[in-house]
């Protein structure tokens, strides 16, 4: 059997449980080979050892049960970044990628020079904001988890970022005047919601906040007087607009963007 004929056969096995199984057959080879998807193409007509074979078999077994393919190769690509991921922390999404482009183009149009990203999960959003801009960063999470794979993340990026532990803001207490911009990917989803199986299998701290999605939202906007001044852009659900913006827009200049598929996504308060 040759790489291609393996390649193949995953693919052929991954249609059953991927919209996109061409390219995590790849992915999921090229892991088993520890070697780049070019690396593997470059020797698709070589024969394969039986070992690569069964061990390739064996997780594509592991991903037709639901497991996502990031949290078996352990790796994940946000804004052009390769990142560490471990199951029990959110994999983060292509969507968010364009709340760091508006980020990134309201650091640079306000001249912003102190960024927090609260929930950072894997650290994907603030990492591709201290990669592209010169602003000091901190990020928070609850998860401590998290925050370890994100240092990890920032480390491997050559980024100097402050991770710190607690909810919302409650670990910049004592930093809150220095902080300009607030950039967040919150939990958004219903309780109820009926999720793919895959997306079931992140943490769920990291996905539901409570009936209407709104929980994180209600809380992080019950004290406005800690957030005068400061420009605030998060990430949420497209049916949530209006109950957002009954909720946000007496607090500053309410703002709203749409993701890669036309769908809002974001929204950008600008605090009085
Ligand atoms: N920012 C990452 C991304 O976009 O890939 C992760 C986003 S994930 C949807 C939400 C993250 O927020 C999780 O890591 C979760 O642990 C964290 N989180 C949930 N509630 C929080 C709170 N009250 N304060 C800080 N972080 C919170
Ligand atoms: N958009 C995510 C999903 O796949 C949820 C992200 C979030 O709650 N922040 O369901």
């Amino acid at each position: 059997m040759t790489y291609r004929d393996l390649y193949l056969k995953i693919r052929d096995i991954l249609k059953k449980a991927s919209e996109s199984p061409g390219s995590e057959a790849l992915l999921l080879l090229s892991h088993v080979i520890n070697q780049s998807k070019e690396k593997l193409l470059a020797k698709f007509e070589e024969k394969v050892d039986e070992e690569i074979v069964e061990k390739a078999l064996n997780l594509t077994t592991i991903r037709l049960m639901g497991i996502p393919l990031q949290y078996i190769t352990r790796r994940c690509y946000f804004y052009g970044l390769e990142l560490d991921i471990i199951p029990g922390v959110f994999i983060p999404r292509m969507e968010t990628e364009v709340l760091v482009e508006v980020a990134l183009e309201v650091i640079k149009k306000k001249q912003i020079k102190s960024v927090v990203d609260i929930g950072t999960g894997s650290g994907a959003i603030i990492i591709a904001i201290s990669k592209n801009s010169n602003c000091e960063c901190f990020a928070t999470d609850v998860s401590s988890l998290a925050l370890q794979i994100a240092s990890q993340n920032a480390l491997k990026h050559s980024c100097k970022i402050n991770f710190l532990f607690g909810p919302f803001l409650e670990p910049l207490k004592n930093l809150l005047d220095k902080i300009q911009l607030i950039v967040s990917n919150p939990p958004y989803v219903e309780t109820k919601a009926k999720l793919q199986r895959e997306v079931l299998q992140e943490p769920p701290e990291a996905l539901f906040a409570g009936e209407d999605g709104m929980d994180f939202y209600k809380a992080f906007f019950s004290q406005p007087k800690l957030l005068k001044g400061k420009t605030i852009i998060m990430e949420f659900s497209p049916e949530q607009k209006l109950k957002l913006e009954k909720l946000l827009s007496h607090l500053g200049r309410l703002t709203f963007f749409q993701d890669q598929f036309m769908k809002d996504r974001f929204f950008m308060l600008e605090m009085l």
